[in-house]
This record gives structure tokens, C-alpha cells and sequence, in this order.
């Protein structure tokens, strides 16, 4: 029975308890404790008190903890991904991949967290401030609390905590209800690894019941939440003034102009069409190709696609496995059922057999169509035909939301006028949207929210300068 992190301690003794399920088996994994209200008071004191403990923390002694728990977590990644595997139903290749980059990561962040650096300021400009000097000192912002979604369930815990910590804060993290087993491993290396006790706890429990209480108390500083465009939006009327950090949704587009090469385009949206069963931020979603070779994209997909191995999780051979819940799987299949009503063909897959829907290609997708507009979230591609570079822009522009896209051309000219007219956070060139080195900034515009991520963004955007003015100084 797995339990919460509160105040130093792993408290599993709650009446209430949140069922962890493995999709594909539809079987129980574990429980763990909802919060309560008892809970959240005693997480926000202890944090406020582990805010002080952390800001007294020098640098290299905070670099030296996230260092030790990334040593740890080295020899704990087998264990970490079966777990990760089994609470979000992604195969075990990919659950590897995912625990594997979280101690370089950490690492990563623990020298972030070395390089802060305030200025000195030049106050004699200013006519009058003669004689006096000023300088800016970074200080850490204190309590952050950290909601993350399911779909990276360490990957996301580990750009927020991470940072958090490098930047002398305390954390408080509220992973998803569905994937808490992994958060918790994650928080029990750092802990081991010489955290005081409330620098960092973990709370369980339906968002709107633990997280957002949390986010309304003036006692956090910076709420850094990843997941849904909707409950981004209702979180960011709760948290009154203090900062906060938005990571939202999105429906990425792959442009694919009349010059380029097929095949790579092909290899790439078979693979960032399909990743984690879709379930990714910046997963393809509309694969918009110039008409001209859109029937030859469609063939190389096509073939690629249907060779995804579709299965067990837990099988090094599955390339595809369950969605997260039975529900999202059904409600995919529904939007892909309305696109095909609505005029678009089915090119392959689309079945549904509980939580496991098999990799889908829908052509002739429209802006009209659910499956086209809003964020999909699934294993399926939307092929939109245009006519010219200028449609394509157009077409990879529509919608709310302004993530991540990406062109493919063999023309620099297309490469160039692409990436400067596409509204979004972050633009590929000759590779799927789905692309991702941990230390870029990464994060969106518009519907997808504000704030990037990367070791080196987050240590500053969790730090606020302090200005400090020396008066009457000779020289
Ligand atoms: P979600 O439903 O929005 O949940 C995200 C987190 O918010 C969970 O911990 C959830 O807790 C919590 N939450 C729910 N209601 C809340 C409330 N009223 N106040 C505060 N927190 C609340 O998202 P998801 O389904 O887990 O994840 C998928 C979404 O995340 C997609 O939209 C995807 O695009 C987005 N995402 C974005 C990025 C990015 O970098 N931009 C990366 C990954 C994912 P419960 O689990 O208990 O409901």
C-alpha cells in the first residue's frame, strides 16, 4: 500500500484511497491516500518551514542532493519503468527511455542551480543616485507547488521538482490520480538523498479536492502545472497573484511541402504520430501535406503504421499499448467515428478492444472535424490536404492552441518562412513536432499556456531578484 510524502513522513493510514489501475490488465496495481483537508494545512506549514530550510541551503549543497538522488535513481531505472509501465499502460521500451533520462536530467538541473546570478546596476545614470551602488541578488521565490499530468509521470515531475530544488525552494507535488507510483519513487530518492524534511511532499488526491485548495493558499509562491487547457484555465483563476507557470495542451501540425522527402516525413509521423499511444503534448495530430504528395505520404504511413507492434506492455516488443483509461480510448474511437460521418476515411486501424485502440490514419481531415480541432490525445494522425506553402501556414496556425510544429523541406527558403510565421513555442525542421531535448525551452503560446521549461529557464523563472541599494558610499 503506497502512501503520501507529508512532512518527512509516508502516511498511508486515510479512509479515503485512490485506486491505481494497469489499463491493458484492467487489474488493481496499488492504492494510495487522498489528502485531506487535515493534510493540506499541515503540507503548507511544513512547506513553509522546508521554503526557509532550502533558502539556507547553499548552492553547491542542494547540486550535491539532486546529484546523490540522481546516483540513486541510476540504479533504480528497471524497477521505476515496470512501475511507470504498469500505471499508464506504455510500453516498457518507452517507460525505459522515460526513467532513463531522469538522472541526467537531475543532474542537469543540480548545475542549474549552481549558475545564478544577480548584476550590479548602473544607479549613477541616473542623475542624483550618485554615490550609491546597486546590485540584484536571485532569491528563491519558497513554496512551489508542482501538478502534473499522467502522461510523462516522471519525465514532467522531474522538470518542475528539479528546478524547484536546484533554485533553493520547497516543493509541494500533486501528481495525477492515475499515475502516483512513480512520483512518490521519485520523491523517496531525493528524500534519501539528504532533502530536509519539507522541502519536497507529495499529495494524492482528485485535483479539484487537494491541488486547488493548495494553489489558492498565499503560502505557495509559483504554481507550475502541466496538463488540459481547461483545467489550466480554471487553476489560473484560483491562484490570485502569485505566479504560475502554464504547460497546456495542444494539436500539433506536421506540414509536409511538395519537395520533401516522403520517407523521412513518413518515418517521423509513424513514430511522433504514435509515441506513448499519442497521449503527448506535442504528438502529430494534423499531418498537413501538399496535395501533390499526399497520396504518396499516405502509402509510406500507411505501411509503416501497421507495422507498429500493438500489445502487452510489458512485452520489449510492443511498440503500442493501452491508453491511460478505457474512457479516453472510447472517446478517441468516438471523435474518429464522427470525422469518418462527417466525409474523412479511415486508412487503417481504429479498433478498440478496452483501453488499446489500434494506431489510426484518417484522411481528409478538416478543420471542422473534433478529431482535426481540438487536442485528440490518441494514436491517430489527421491527414489535411492544402494546395501551397502559404495553406499550409495558414492551416498549421488555425486553432487555439500554439505549441510545437514542424516542416518538412528540402527548400531553405520554405524551412525559413515557415519558422518565422508559425505561431507557436517551438518549430521543427525535417523532424515530427514530437522532438524534445530536455535542456531547450520548451512551452507554448496561446491555448498552450505560457512559461518554458528546461533546467535552465525554470531555475530562473522559480527565483525572483532582490534589489538592494547601498546609499552614501564614497568612492
Ligand atoms: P489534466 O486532467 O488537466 O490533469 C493534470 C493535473 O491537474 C492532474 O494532476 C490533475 O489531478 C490536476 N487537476 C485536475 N483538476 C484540477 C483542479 N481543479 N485544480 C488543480 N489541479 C487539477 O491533464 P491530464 O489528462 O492528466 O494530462 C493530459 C493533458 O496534459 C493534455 O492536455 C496534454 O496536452 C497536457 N500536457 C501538456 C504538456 C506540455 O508541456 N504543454 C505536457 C504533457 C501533457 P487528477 O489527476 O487528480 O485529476
Amino acid at each position: 500500500m503506497a502512501g503520501m510524502l507529508l512532512d518527512g513522513s509516508i502516511v498511508t493510514d486515510r479512509p479515503d484511497r485512490v485506486e491505481v489501475r494497469d489499463p491493458f490488465r484492467r487489474s488493481v496495481v496499488d492504492t494510495v491516500p487522498i489528502a485531506t483537508s487535515a493534510d493540506i494545512e499541515v503540507a503548507l506549514a511544513a512547506g513553509k518551514a522546508g521554503a526557509r530550510e532550502m533558502a539556507a541551503l547553499p548552492a553547491h549543497e542542494r547540486a550535491a542532493i539532486l546529484n546523490r538522488a540522481a546516483d540513486l535513481l541510476e540504479g533504480r531505472v528497471e524497477a521505476m519503468a515496470s512501475i511507470l509501465s504498469q500505471e499508464e499502460g506504455k510500453p516498457i521500451t518507452e517507460a525505459l527511455g522515460e526513467v532513463g533520462r531522469i538522472p541526467e536530467l537531475l543532474r542537469l538541473c543540480a548545475f542549474e542551480g549552481t549558475q545564478l546570478r544577480g548584476e550590479t546596476l548602473p544607479i549613477d545614470a541616473q542623475k542624483g543616485a550618485e554615490g550609491k551602488v546597486g546590485y540584484t541578488v536571485p532569491t528563491p521565490v519558497g513554496l512551489v507547488l508542482a501538478i502534473t499530468p499522467f502522461n510523462y509521470p516522471i519525465l514532467l515531475v522531474t522538470h518542475k521538482v528539479g528546478p524547484a530544488l536546484a533554485a533553493g525552494n520547497a516543493v509541494i507535488l500533486k501528481p495525477a490520480s492515475a499515475t502516483p507510483l512513480t512520483a512518490l519513487a521519485f520523491c523517496e530518492a531525493l528524500v534519501e538523498a539528504g532533502l530536509p524534511p519539507g522541502a519536497l511532499q507529495c499529495l494524492y488526491g482528485p485535483g479539484g479536492k487537494v491541488a486547488e485548495p493548495l494553489a489558492a493558499d498565499p503560502r505557495v509562491r509559483l504554481v507550475s502545472f502541466t496538463g488540459s487547457a481547461a483545467i489550466g484555465d480554471r487553476l489560473s483563476r484560483v491562484t490570485g497573484p502569485k505566479r504560475t507557470l502554464l504547460e497546456l495542451g495542444s494539436n500539433c501540425p506536421m506540414v509536409v511541402l511538395e519537395d520533401a522527402d516522403v520517407e523521412l516525413a513518413a518515418n517521423a509521423a509513424a513514430t511522433g504520430g504514435y509515441i506513448n499511444a499519442g497521449q503527448v503534448c506535442i504528438s502529430v495530430q494534423r499531418l498537413v501535406v501538399d496535395r501533390r504528395v499526399a497520396a504518396d505520404l499516405i502509402d509510406a504511413l500507411k505501411e509503416r503504421v501497421e507495422a507498429i507492434a500493438v500489445g502487452d506492455p510489458l512485452s520489449p516488443e510492443t511498440r503500442l499499448a493501452a491508453m491511460v483509461d478505457e474512457p479516453q480510448a472510447a472517446r478517441v474511437e468516438e471523435w474518429l467515428g464522427e470525422a469518418v460521418d462527417a466525409g474523412a476515411s479511415l486508412v487503417t486501424g481504429g479498433e478498440r478492444d478496452g483501453a488499446v485502440l489500434s494506431p489510426a490514419i484518417v484522411a481528409g481531415g478538416t478543420p471542422a472535424m473534433r478529431a482535426a480541432r481540438e487536442e485528440l490525445f490518441g494514436p491517430a494522425v489527421m491527414v489535411m490536404a492544402v494546395d501551397s506553402p502559404q495553406e499550409a501556414l495558414a492551416e498549421a496556425n488555425a486553432g487555439a492552441y500554439g505549441l510545437s510544429a514542424s516542416v518538412f523541406t528540402g527548400r531553405i527558403d520554405e524551412a525559413f518562412s515557415f519558422a518565422a510565421g508559425v505561431d507557436t513555442g517551438m518549430v521543427m525542421v525535417n523532424q515530427s513536432p514530437l522532438w524534445r531535448a530536455d535542456l531547450m525551452p520548451y512551452g507554448g503560446r496561446r491555448a498552450s499556456g505560457h512559461g518554458r521549461e528546461g533546467p535552465r529557464y525554470v531555475v530562473h523563472e522559480m527565483t525572483e531578484p532582490r534589489t538592494i541599494v547601498f546609499h552614501g558610499v564614497d568612492r
